[in-house]
């Protein structure tokens, strides 16, 4: 249920509201927005709630009931735009896109150094690169693990860039995020509900990437909301493909999601073009289907040597076709 308050009423008025709210067992979040202040009623048995019991008090304009499974996430709780300050003067979701780029996983403290100084070079804001893989075969090369994230810490300080990395389990995420100015939740983890749960109580962004064949509306969206309902962590949707019957891409890359998500959320959606194509000369038609499609950003992977990537070469930008690329954006 979405309570939205008639515009200028005194805080004492809207905590009244709240602990109306309180009484009844449901627990709440205040989005205070430029002309009024709005109040998502959460808990298991809104629905059984007449809306009356709220419409009758002072100061309330209206009251929704909302169907969806998102609340916190859904443009009806919040109509401005979220735009979230990683720190570093960036800003995701506002006029400007933001682009990410880096190593699918970090290797060596050469190989992330090599790609913070081309980041750095062609104006990319934040450097990627995973410390802990979520590898599909647990024969696949895993990560290097703390030893990773700090040199991926020490790329960003020497190149003044943000940094991102994933996480994939609970027990690491205080540690990680001490490293990271964004953690990143995998497409594989996106419904890992106690993962989501514990990464909302950490004061940091998320990018919560969809995963391989979720819902938008249904399932991804309803698990940012278990992140912004910590109240804390804020959230970066990605678009990174989904499973489809085509073979030619790695996933397809879901375009139509951004719309989606524009239409429905206030979240900013960035677009992972490398997993979605699987295949670095599609990375360029891809990045430029989503820019132009109003993304917030793109998130992309490039290697000094892709052939001898440890992991996702196929799809990894050299940095001479990752300058190109770059400019052609710009
Ligand atoms: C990654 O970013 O390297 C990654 C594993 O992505 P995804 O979770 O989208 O597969
Ligand atoms: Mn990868």
């Amino acid at each position: 249920m979405i309570i939205s308050m008639e515009e200028n009423v005194s805080t004492r008025v809207i905590e009244s509201v709240v602990d109306r709210v309180k009484s009844m067992g449901f627990s709440y979040q205040l989005n205070v927005g430029t002309e009024r202040v709005v109040i998502a009623v959460l808990g298991g048995d809104t629905h059984k709630t007449d809306v009356q019991v709220f419409q009758v008090l002072p100061g309330v304009a209206e009251v929704q009931r909302i169907q969806k499974q998102y609340k916190l996430s859904s443009i009806g709780f919040k109509k401005e735009k979220t735009i979230i300050n990683v720190g570093k003067g960036i800003k995701i979701g506002g006029s400007e896109k933001v682009l990410i780029a880096g190593p699918c996983s970090i290797e060596s403290e050469d190989q992330i150094m090599q790609c913070a100084r081309i980041a750095k070079k062609v104006g990319v804001q934040m450097l990627r690169g995973g410390a802990f893989k979520p590898r599909t075969s647990p024969y696949s090369f895993q990560g290097l693990g703390k030893k990773g994230l700090e040199m991926l810490n020490k790329a960003g300080q020497e190149y003044d860039l943000a940094v991102t990395t994933e996480v994939v389990a609970i027990e690491d995420i205080e540690m990680v995020a001490q490293y990271v100015d964004v953690l990143q939740i995998g497409a594989r983890n996106m419904q890992n509900y106690e993962l989501l749960r514990a990464v909302s109580k950490i004061n940091k962004p998320v990018i919560l990437k969809r995963g391989l064949s979720a819902g938008i509306e249904d399932e991804w969206l309803p698990a940012a909301d278990y992140i912004l309902n910590g109240g804390k962590a804020e959230v970066i949707l990605c678009e990174r493909g989904i499973k489809t019957f085509e073979k030619s891409t790695r996933y397809t890359l879901d375009v139509s999601s951004i719309a989606v998500v524009k239409e429905n959320s206030h979240l900013p959606i960035i677009v992972d073009p490398s997993h979605a194509a699987g295949h670095f000369k599609y990375v360029p038609y891809l990045s430029r289907a989503a820019i132009s499609a109003g993304a917030d950003g793109l998130i992309m992977e490039i290697h000094p040597a892709p052939w001898r990537a440890l992991s996702d070469g196929a799809q990894s930008l050299t940095f001479s076709d990752f300058q190109r690329l770059i400019s052609e954006i710009k």
